[in-house]
C-alpha cells in the first residue's frame, strides 16, 4: 500500500515541527496553515478516515485532540476551530485520519485556505513549534 505523507512524518522520513508525541499519536504544525500554530493531530496507525477506526482508538484520539487543543489555547490565548474531513468529496487531501486545530488569532475570514508564507520565516515557524511543545 502507498504510504501517505503523514506515515512518512511518523517514520521521521519527512521533517515536521512536532509538538506532541505518545506511543499512538503525533501532533505537528501544518505546512500550509490557515493561521500561525495550525496543528494536525493524527493516530500513528494509518487509518484513512474515522470510519475505519475502532471506537476505542477513536476515543483515545479525541482525548489527545482535546488535550492538544487546550494546550494551544492556553499558550496562544486564542479562539479555535477544530476540524476534521473524511473522504475526498469532503475535502480530505491526505488520506490518513487527522484533526485540524486552528488557532484564531485575528478576526478574519475563517474560510481562507492554507498559506505557505504565513510565517515570516522558517525560524518563526520553528519558534511556534517550540512554543507549543507539550509533554505526553
Ligand atoms: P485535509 O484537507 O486532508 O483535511 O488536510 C491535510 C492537511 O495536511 C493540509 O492542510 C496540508 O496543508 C497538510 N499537509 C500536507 N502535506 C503536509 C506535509 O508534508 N507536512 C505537513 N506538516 N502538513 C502537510
Amino acid at each position: 500500500m502507498t504510504q501517505t505523507i503523514f506515515e512518512k512524518i511518523v517514520a521521521r522520513e519527512l521533517p515536521a515541527d512536532i509538538i506532541y508525541e505518545d506511543a499512538d499519536h503525533l501532533a505537528f504544525l501544518n505546512i500550509m496553515p490557515f493561521e500561525k500554530g495550525h496543528t494536525l493531530v493524527i493516530p500513528k496507525k494509518a487509518y484513512k478516515t474515522i470510519f475505519e477506526m475502532p471506537e476505542d482508538e477513536y476515543l483515545e484520539l479525541q482525548k489527545v485532540v482535546h488535550r492538544v487543543a487546550k494546550h494551544i489555547k492556553k499558550v496562544l490565548e486564542c479562539d479555535m476551530n477544530v476540524l476534521q474531513n473524511n473522504g475526498e468529496v469532503s475535502g480530505q487531501e491526505v488520506l490518513h485520519v487527522h484533526f485540524h486545530i486552528v488557532p484564531r488569532l485575528q478576526n478574519k475570514d475563517v474560510y481562507t485556505s492554507g498559506n505557505d508564507d504565513l510565517y515570516e520565516s522558517d525560524e518563526e515557524k520553528h519558534k511556534y513549534g517550540s512554543m507549543l511543545k507539550m509533554d505526553a
